[in-house]
């Protein structure tokens, strides 16, 4: 899957020509699944378009809770209702400005699941905590906390998909290389395998992101366990979103 983040960027027409530029791009024999992203407000008048593409739809955020007096916020089932399929939880941008704590990411994954909705769950360490060496405690930290509802009895929601995001790499221009990626997916994997079964580990999608681009998408690709990219910046213009999309896998 090849998932784009538009943030809070695109008012209603720039969604609607952004999307429109990218379906009319698309050859059809893309190997990955594709997702756009946008703004709340715009997303009932991008499904129209994504979804004459095949382009899936998400949501970049959520509240646990089915409705209720939570002025400013959305919930699964309006984002149901307004055409999407994903949504993606636990954004490192909603955890360090807006505060959000491994428990709140974990009550968005139940309610999504809940709601029919398909969670795209992000996870990501900082460069502090890189250069300390605790990059395998923390993901291992925010899945456990992020997933506490789950447990081998009480399986994952079907589908669910993982970003792994460095909070270092996002809109910085700084990529994990290939080799870096992959051995955080491994981990992730192992993690999800010890926790839910092999099945569960090999069928959930692993995405990376992080200042992916058309110039350095394939090699991310080529690495056995990233099974696609949540892509920010460059998802933002139909060129460079459609040039991850188009990736060649190298070898
Ligand atoms: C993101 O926001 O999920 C992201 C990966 O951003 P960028 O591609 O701009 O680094």
């Amino acid at each position: 899957m090849i998932a784009g983040n538009w943030k809070m960027y695109t008012d209603i027409f720039e969604s609607v020509n952004l999307v429109k530029a990218v379906s009319a791009g698309l050859r059809g024999d893309e190997e990955a699944d594709v997702l756009v992203a946008p703004p709340f407000t715009n997303l009932s008048v991008v499904k129209p378009f994504a979804e004459n593409a095949r382009i899936l739809l998400g949501a970049q955020n959520m509240h646990w809770e089915g409705s209720g007096a939570f002025t400013g916020e959305v919930s699964g089932s309006m984002l149901r209702a307004a055409g999407c399929t994903h949504v993606i939880l636990g954004h490192s941008e909603r955890r360090h400005i807006f505060g959000e704590s491994d428990a709140d990411v974990n009550r968005k994954v139940e309610a999504a699941a809940k709601s029919g909705l398909i969670p795209i769950l992000c996870i990501g360490e900082t460069l502090e905590e890189r250069e300390a060496g605790r990059t395998f405690e923390v993901i291992a930290g925010q899945l456990a906390g992020s997933l506490a509802a789950y447990t081998a009895e009480r399986d994952l929601p079907a589908e669910t998909i993982v970003a792994y995001e460095p909070v270092w790499a996002i809109g910085t221009g700084r990529t994990a290389t290939p080799a870096q990626a992959q051995e955080v997916h491994r981990s992730i994997r192992r993690w999800l395998g010890e926790r839910f079964g092999e099945k569960i580990s090999e069928h959930t999608r692993i995405l990376y992101g992080g200042s992916v681009k058309p110039d350095n998408i394939s090699a991310l690709m080529s690495e056995q366990d990233i099974d696609g990219a949540l892509v920010g910046g460059a998802s933002l213009k139909a060129e460079s979103f459609l040039g991850i999309v188009q990736f060649r896998k190298k070898g």
